[in-house]
């Protein structure tokens, strides 16, 4: 177990805040939990984290951060269309979906490049580009703390929902995921739906998994804030899911997007409201809104966790008075 005391959570989350956790302790082996478990670490707060990609630190941290490094990808089962696939929750998101592509395995290229490790995905059911972590993953192997045993959910045991799943809702907190099982696909299948990434490849024919994948990643350098120039944790509220009604009554005023979910509920685009309250491209203190994508608060250098706390709840105040819409935040806030 590699310890690192006082450790500034600049090197350990991508929004790059100035704090401090007590300590962040390093797992490279499973077998090295139960020496966590049983030291007095244990016995004071602390935190399983991947990267820090999807989290806000508002104070520094006093207890121990226990940041997953194992690692490893293994082939556990095969017939001629699927894959099984399992790989420990310290290998690196964008590294994994690379190798699965290598191997001709085939299905998460829509969600290349988004920062963490592979053991997060299903914390918050990553999606991207038209498609969710939630129809690839077979289970996850996960360390119950309070009986200190080994378990598996299934994917329907998982409760996934957008940006959501058990382990950030009902189970928060008392599990640690050691491995996440995929099940992909050996044929070649494309998911080209989303406008983006059809428009940059609309010209090609017999479209490739690797193109999509190279597609994908163009895009998000283009629109995102690189974490290592401009301190971020990407999207940092979830686009609102609204009733029917509310959209139809809120569209007598403005011209809103609307993605339909079902026939009583739509999605908006939490970006276009946060536009439209003026707020793209502002800065208050270190804190900003991103100038391309107004979903993303930055850290400009030398912002506090609180900063950006208060300038997200800024702009949760106005949206929610322009459109009776409370915006949830998809970052987790550690107070
Ligand atoms: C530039 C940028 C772009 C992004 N784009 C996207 C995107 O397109 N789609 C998307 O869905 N997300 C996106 N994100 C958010 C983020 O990348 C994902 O949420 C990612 O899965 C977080 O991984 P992480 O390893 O950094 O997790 P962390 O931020 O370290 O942790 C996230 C949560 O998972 C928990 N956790 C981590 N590891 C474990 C474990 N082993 N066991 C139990 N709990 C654990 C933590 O306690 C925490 O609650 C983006 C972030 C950035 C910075």
């Amino acid at each position: 177990m590699k310890i690192e005391k006082h450790a500034s959570l600049k090197h350990y989350t991508t929004f790059g805040v100035d704090a401090f956790a007590d300590r962040v302790l390093e797992i490279e082996h499973e077998n090295e939990l139960y020496d966590f478990f049983s030291s007095e670490y244990a016995r004071q707060p602390y935190m399983f984290i991947g990267d820090g990609s999807n989290l806000l630190f508002v104070n520094d941290y006093h207890g121990t951060l226990v940041k997953m490094q194992t690692k490893g990808i293994i082939k556990k089962d095969e017939n001629k269309e699927k894959v099984l696939i399992a790989a420990k929750a310290g290998e690196e998101w964008d590294e994994f979906v690379r190798y699965t592509l290598q191997q001709g395995w085939y299905g998460l290229e829509n969600m290349a490049y988004i920062p963490g490790k592979v053991g997060s995905s299903p914390v918050q059911n990553i999606g991207a580009y038209g498609c969710e972590v939630k129809d690839f993953i077979y289970k996850v192997h996960a360390y119950e703390i309070a009986s200190r045993r080994v378990c598996s959910f299934a994917n329907d045991e998982c409760e996934f929902a957008y940006r959501n799943s058990v382990f950030k809702n009902r189970l928060k907190g008392q599990y640690v995921i050691l491995e996440v099982e995929f099940m992909l696909s050996q044929c070649p299948v494309v998911n080209i739906q989303y406008e983006d990434v059809k428009k940059r490849l609309e010209n090609g024919f017999d479209i490739t998994p690797e193109q999509v994948y190279e597609a994908v990643v163009q895009i998000r350098k283009e629109k995102l804030p690189d974490p290592q120039q401009t301190g971020n944790a990407g999207s940092f509220f979830k686009n609102p899911i609204v009733p029917l009604s509310q959209y139809l009554q809120l569209k007598q005023d403005h011209d809103l997007k609307m993605y339909p979910v079902s026939d009583e509920v739509c999605k908006l685009s939490a970006a276009e409201l946060i536009t439209l309250c003026g707020w793209r491209g502002r800065r208050i203190g270190n804190a900003g809104v991103h100038p391309n994508q107004a979903l993303v608060l930055v850290n400009y250098g030398g912002a506090t966790g609180q900063e950006v706390l208060n300038l997200a709840k800024q702009i949760q105040m106005d949206v929610k008075h322009q459109f009776g819409i409370m915006l949830d935040m998809e970052v987790n806030v550690i107070q």
